[in-house]
């Protein structure tokens, strides 16, 4: 296999996480009775441009963007998160009436609403159905559509160039990362900005995030990896933010090439971090497995403590994090029988994989647990306050990274 960005061979691996099903690939009771389809789950790392990035499956290309379940707007950490932007980039960069704002995977809306409110012109870019009709539900123009160089050419010619574009949580999810960035490029206003937001690598590696990998999740990324990239198609990153969302994340700013605006000191600095913590060195990447299976044993080893001494442990959240680590550690229903979530989408289905039943959180109540697993740790201070009901009746919190802990 080639890097999709810089197209050298690949021949390091960083992380096998054995065989998976598609994270998002939620099952129904019918379902249950059928085969299910498993990929290899495998991270690469390229030498030459540091791209970590998931092995290919060409034939599962689709599969893994379909039947995508997630509303971002079920949480609301996310959606003031969002607000926060909107407002600040408002003031930032002057958007008013006669500005454009596009966001690529504009989701069911919890970003571009802001806009909306605000009076400044905004059109999404979404192709999945159900959270697109949600979007247009709020007043969004919505193009369904994937995004990419030949969408960011036609936008271009019909006019449609941006003042900002935003892209949060996007990034990180395309399959061919060089087109789409082409894409930005052609979209972007001579005086534009685009944003984009992506976990960043050297928070999966320091706090042995494993479970942020999944087939959907293409590319694991450094500021050094997608300035590059941001080089390769005549773009600019010219300013960096540090973001604790996701467990820790980068909003890069990117300009055309010969933008008049300077390159923040925040940018080099950075990328010097980046290179002091070893992320352009192959022995940084050698030990992760370990890691990754000292997380994931201390885990299960907790589970079949609890259920020797007859305690009930439940979770909450079925975020694709969860799904990879319940598969990794092959956790099925006898060591965890119920997944509680928000999303009325997942609610009634059955976790891909480990087919661990997923409960609307009203009914959590009901069942006042010995342990409640919140396995989207990166929420999970929300998930507690949320719960604080379940504290008061004597159930314990659990979270499984970047070590098991017990509150
Ligand atoms: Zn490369």
């Amino acid at each position: 296999m080639k890097c999709r960005h810089c197209g050298s061979r690949l021949e390091q691996t960083f992380l096998d996480l054995g065989y998976a099903p598609p994270s998002n690939a939620y099952l129904s009771e019918a379902d249950l009775g059928k085969p299910e389809l498993y990929y290899p789950l495998k991270i690469k790392v390229c030498t030459t441009c540091w791209l970590v990035q998931t092995e290919d499956h060409a034939q599962a290309k689709d599969l893994f963007s379909s039947e995508y379940a997630y509303f971002s707007s079920t949480s609301s950490s996310w959606l003031a998160h969002a607000r926060a932007y909107a407002e600040a980039m408002t003031e930032r960069l002057g958007l008013d009436a006669k500005s454009l704002v596009i966001e690529v995977a504009s989701n069911d809306g919890y970003l571009l609403r802001n806009f909306v409110e605000a009076g400044i012109p905004c059109l999404g870019i979404e192709p999945t159905d159900s959270t697109a009709d949600a979007a247009e539900a709020l007043g969004i123009p919505v193009m369904r559509k994937f995004f990419g160089e030949s969408l960011g050419r036609q936008l271009a010619s019909d006019g449609k160039q941006a003042d900002l574009i935003a892209g949060n949580n996007v990034y990180a999810h395309v399959p061919d990362i060089n087109d789409f960035t082409m894409g930005l490029k052609a979209v972007l206003k001579a005086s534009g900005t685009v944003t984009l937001e992506f976990p960043h690598l050297m928070c999966l590696l320091e706090h042995t995030q494993f479970d942020t990998v999944y087939h959907e999740h293409y590319s694991y990324l450094s500021l050094d990896t997608v300035s590059r990239i941001f080089e390769h198609v005549g773009l600019r990153v010219f300013d960096v933010e540090e973001l604790p969302t996701h467990g820790g994340s980068l909003r890069v700013f990117g300009c055309h090439d010969d933008d008049p605006r300077a390159t923040a000191e925040s940018v080099t600095r950075l990328i010097k971090e980046e290179v002091a913590r070893g992320l352009q060195s192959l022995s940084t990447y050698g030990d992760f497995q370990a890691r990754a299976d000292r997380v994931k044993n201390s885990l299960l080893s907790f589970l079949l403590e609890q259920k020797r001494e007859g305690k009930s442990v439940v979770a909450y959240g079925a975020a694709a994090k969860g799904n990879t680590i319940l598969n990794y550690a092959g956790i099925k229903p006898d060591l965890l029988p119920l997944v509680f979530d928000a999303a009325p989408a997942k609610q009634g289905k059955f976790m891909p994989g480990s087919h661990i039943p997923i409960l609307s959180p009203t009914e959590l109540s009901h069942h006042e647990p010995d342990f409640l697993l919140i396995l989207p740790w990166n929420i999970a201070e929300e998930v507690k306050q949320q719960n604080a009901g379940l504290k008061a009746a004597g159930t314990r919190f659990v979270t499984a990274l970047p070590e098991l802990v017990v509150s």
